[in-house]
């Protein structure tokens, strides 16, 4: 019989969500005991103070972290998000889904996850720079291609990802591309990286459509979340035929029954940074946006925006979670109960950004690029094996697919750890 000797170091509501997901799903597998609290709890954390100094000459100190989950089944691998609300929890809880979501891939990697507290739309280009370098120089002791490969997340993008690979180079004296994925081209990024996870998800969209009869061509879809993943899901939609009515930011909704044009809204927010004032459509609020009646819900922004509230009042016939833990766990009972909407989980829904990643890290290892076609080609291989796997577990076991996604995935992490066993 285990027992945890836990600290109260993780404790908030979204690090409490993924327990309760993990109980759920270790209870309908029956994960033995004994294995159980070695499974759910990350293996290890680092808290990082970081002092840059201000375009005015002063120091602000911000706060940082970096949380491997499990290092037991490959190198840890997780974004970096910079936003004003992470927390040690939020940053443990995002980790412990990456673990199940490269374990569900089939991806050589254990999950990990950083964070930093700060709005970088704040941070001038030079201060965001020096926090970067900065965060990069004070976990690079921790990380490493064969230790812990970050990349970017909410808040961080590929020039952020460029810095820190320099950093990290100047700090070992050689050039290292393989320390983080999602970096630029000119330093060894992935052809197709950037897209990756919007691309994912719209080839996944696509697929369940299929299985449900709907036709792409002309389905409407709303997205919350207009940055990396909801522009590029945008766009890939689009590119199926489907028609986006409605996007948004954290400053407005944009709506347009006849469709917004995403081409013009990703121009405007290039050179205005948000949609506030975009005039593609009308305005409306995150809240009014999630309530839309429409053919795919995607929201690509943060976790537990969907409520119970909220879940009650879905008006799609298909959810495709892009960002991570949008659906909080009381209004999943809610999702389980109405045989009108289908679910696309995260672990399975944003996968495609790690799976680029993984081949980032393998070209950077090999030294050996491949260009966008196999990337793409490759990418659609692993997530249909992945969907594959997940509708095989979710019919053998009557499971909803997000448990089936969410076994699948602790199962062989708790597999790997149980053939390692306990040192000493
Ligand atoms: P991003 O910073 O590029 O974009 C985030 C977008 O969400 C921005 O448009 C922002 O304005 C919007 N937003 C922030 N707060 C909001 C709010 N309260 N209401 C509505 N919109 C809000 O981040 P991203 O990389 O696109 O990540 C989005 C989500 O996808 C996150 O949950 C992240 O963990 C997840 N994800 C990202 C990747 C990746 O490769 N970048 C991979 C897997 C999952």
């Amino acid at each position: 019989m285990s027992k945890a000797i836990v600290s109260s170091l993780y404790d908030s509501d979204v690090f409490k969500m993924a327990c309760r997901q993990f109980d759920l799903a270790a209870d309908a597998i029956n994960l033995p005991e004994d294995i159980r609290d070695r499974t759910k709890y990350p293996q290890r954390c680092l808290a990082v103070a970081l002092p840059i100094k201000r375009d005015n000459e002063t120091v602000t100190v911000f706060e940082g972290y970096r949380v491997q989950h499990n290092l037991h089944t490959g190198p840890g691998k997780g974004g970096i998000r910079f936003h004003p609300g992470v927390t040690l929890g939020e940053v443990a809880a995002l980790a412990m889904w990456m673990s199940w979501k490269c374990s569900l891939a089939g991806l050589p990697y254990g999950g990990a996850k950083g964070g930093v507290i700060v709005d970088p739309r704040l941070l001038s280009a030079g201060e965001l720079e020096r926090l970067a370098r900065r965060y990069m120089q004070e976990i690079a002791p921790f990380i490493g291609p064969h230790i812990d490969v970050p990349a970017p997340d909410l808040g961080t993008n590929e020039t952020m990802m460029g810095w820190m690979m320099d950093t990290y180079s100047s700090h070992i004296g050689r050039n290292e591309p393989a320390v983080v994925t999602g970096k630029p081209i000119a330093l060894g990024g992935s052809q197709g990286r950037r897209e990756a996870t919007g691309a994912g998800v719209a080839y996944l969209v696509k697929r369940y459509l299929e299985d449900m009869n709907i036709p792409i061509a002309g389905a409407t879809i709303v997205i919350q979340g207009f940055g990396n993943v909801g522009g590029e899901t945008a766009l890939a939609l689009s590119a199926y035929g489907a028609k986006i009515i409605a996007v948004s930011d954290y400053t407005t909704g944009i709506y347009n029954r006849g469709g917004v044009d995403v081409k013009k809204a990703l121009a405007y927010v290039q050179t205005q940074r948000v949609l506030q004032d975009f005039d593609g459509g009308e305005p409306i609020t995150n809240a009014q946006l999630l309530a839309l009646d429409c053919t795919v819900l995607v929201p690509a922004a943060l976790e537990r925006v969907i409520t119970p509230e909220v879940a009650a009042g879905l008006r799609c016939r298909l959810l495709a979670e892009a960002a991570n833990g949008p659906t909080t766990f009381d209004a999943d009972k809610i999702l389980d109960q109405r045989d009108d909407i289908e679910l696309i989980p995260d672990v399975l829904c944003n996968a495609g950004g790690v799976i680029v990643s993984y081949f980032e890290w393998l070209q950077n290892l090999q030294n050996f690029y491949w260009d966008r076609d196999e990337v793409m080609q490759k990418l659609f291989v692993v997530l249909e094996r992945a969907k594959n796997s997940v509708e095989y577990q979710k019919r053998k076991f009557k499971f909803s697919r997000r448990l089936a996604a969410q076994t699948l995935g602790i199962q062989r992490v708790a597999e790997a750890k149980r053939s390692r066993g306990l040192s000493a």
